[in-house]
């Protein structure tokens, strides 16, 4: 039987929330067999979200994670625990892919995750606003064997593995192992605070594989971009004069 996907989605609301959340899910309705989408806002699981997520015709679980971030560097990574903690909690078998939801997807990425084993990884092309220039970030493979990294930023360069949130997916059999974790199963797999701004994916990843040859790069060769992430948000969105709708997720 192919693998189960479980995607995991962080988001919170803001303006273009409903959009972002309505692109993916159509993406994710496309991919057969179904996937499991575990969804987790921040502070309040809102009626509006549960109603697009229904009306989106996925599969999927609405979580919330109650615990403020306490930086912005956080972006995300508390939600990500939520989840993490529900696959192991409810033993959620197959393979867990960390979806944004402001990025965007192909479909042949999501075929494409059902090939990995244990641990996938894949380079994400990237909006570099600053610059108005497209980078990769991402494994550079021989086949399927990671031999090196694409990575752009100065400021990343002591990073062990240069991936994006995006650009990796893995079997949740990898979380079954408390030997694994070197401690008592509740804790955040995430770690937090004492990562710095860019290096929350290496220090997560670090925790599953031990170097690059547990790692499958896909699709073989590495050359194919199967998904952006671009910088889309707007923020201070002003809506025009006469705007009726309450809320931005009305708006759909
Ligand atoms: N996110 C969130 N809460 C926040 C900030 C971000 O849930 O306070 C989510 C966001 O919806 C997205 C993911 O975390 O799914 C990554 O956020 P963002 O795109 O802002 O990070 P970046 O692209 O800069 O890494």
């Amino acid at each position: 039987p192919r693998k189960q996907l479980v995607v995991v989605t962080a988001t919170y609301n803001r303006a273009m929330q409903a959009y972002f959340l309505n692109r993916l899910g159509q993406v994710l309705r496309l991919v057969q067999p179904p996937v499991l989408w575990v969804v987790v806002e921040t502070k309040a699981a809102s009626a509006e979200t549960d109603e697009l997520l229904r009306k989106t015709g996925v599969v999927y679980r609405h979580l919330v994670c109650a615990k403020n971030a306490s930086s912005v560097k956080d972006r995300g990574v508390h939600q990500r625990n939520v989840a993490l903690d529900h696959i192991r909690l409810h033993r959620l078998d197959g393979i867990v892919y960390f979806a944004d939801d402001d990025n965007v997807y192909s479909l042949q990425l999501f075929e494409s995750l059902r090939e990995i084993s244990r641990f996938g990884t894949w380079p994400v092309a990237m909006l570099a606003q600053s610059k108005n220039k497209a980078l990769l970030e991402g494994p550079v493979c021989n086949g399927s064997q990671v031999i090196g990294w694409h990575t752009n930023e100065k400021s990343k360069k002591l990073r062990r593995f240069h991936v994006d949130m995006s650009g990796f997916a893995f079997n949740s059999t990898i979380l079954w192992d408390p030997k694994k974790w070197h401690r008592p199963t509740c804790n955040p797999i995430m770690q937090l605070d004492t990562v710095k701004e860019g290096f929350q994916e290496t220090t997560f990843i670090e925790q599953l594989v031990e170097d690059e040859s547990q790692m499958e790069g896909m699709p073989p060769g590495c050359s194919k971009i199967l998904n952006w992430h671009l910088h889309l948000d707007s923020r201070n969105l002003v809506y025009p004069k006469g705007w009726v709708l309450q809320k931005n997720l009305d708006a759909v």
